[in-house]
């Protein structure tokens, strides 16, 4: 499968999982604004799959909000490093989501029947084993890819001899080992399996 074939795949499985859990999503509390979720957040973990289609969104940003956005990614990459909460680089001041569209499935899978006030969501058991079956078919989509957190997804793709072999599908992990254990990475094919 060639990159535009796995983004397309990608999508159907999002849609998936959104039939799957319409039914249930119909008791969330969520509202637009809430953005807890967005906000005290440890990890919003992402594949590489997922942060190719944000990365090329970046590249078409215009200045100043492109600039803006990579010095919040860096920032957010410190924070993250100092085990610091941070917020998502791409939630806007009104707390809306500026990549919504195309926002990974670890936002997606997000919601709650009760009102988090800065606990953790409450979700339907059988939602949350939909999506992690979810999770498991993208990161088998994702086996030449990796997983980890969004800013260190975006900063490894931000890396062209990286990006490049990601594109051209040469799995090589050796490469980025140091990053990947103090970064907590993860190696789709490795965990998709388990
Ligand atoms: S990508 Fe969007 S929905 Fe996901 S945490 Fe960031 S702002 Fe929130």
């Amino acid at each position: 499968m060639n990159i535009k074939e796995k983004k397309k795949r990608l999508e159907e499985l999002y849609g998936q999982y959104e039939r799957g859990v319409a039914e249930f999503k119909k008791s969330a509390a969520c509202i637009k604004g809430c953005a807890t979720c967005c906000i005290y957040v440890g990890n919003i973990d992402i594949t590489t799959l997922e942060g190719i289609i944000i990365y090329e969104r970046l590249a078409t940003l215009k200045e100043p909000i492109k600039s803006e956005i990579r010095a919040r990614l860096i920032q957010n990459k410190i924070d993250r490093e100092m085990k610091k909460l941070s917020q998502c680089p791409f939630l806007r001041k009104d707390r809306t989501c500026m990549i919504y569209d195309i926002r990974p499935f670890s936002c997606r899978r997000l919601y709650s029947i009760r009102r988090c006030n800065g606990g953790s969501p409450i979700i339907h058991r059988q939602a949350l084993e939909m999506a992690n079956q979810i999770l498991k078919k993208i990161q088998q989509l994702d086996s030449k890819g990796y997983s980890g957190h969004i800013s260190y997804i975006l900063y490894l793709l931000d890396k062209r001899e990286f990006r490049k072999a990601y594109l051209c599908d040469r799995f090589n992990p050796q490469k980025i080992a140091n990053f990947g254990k103090t970064h907590g990475i993860l190696i789709n094919q490795y965990i998709a399996h388990h």
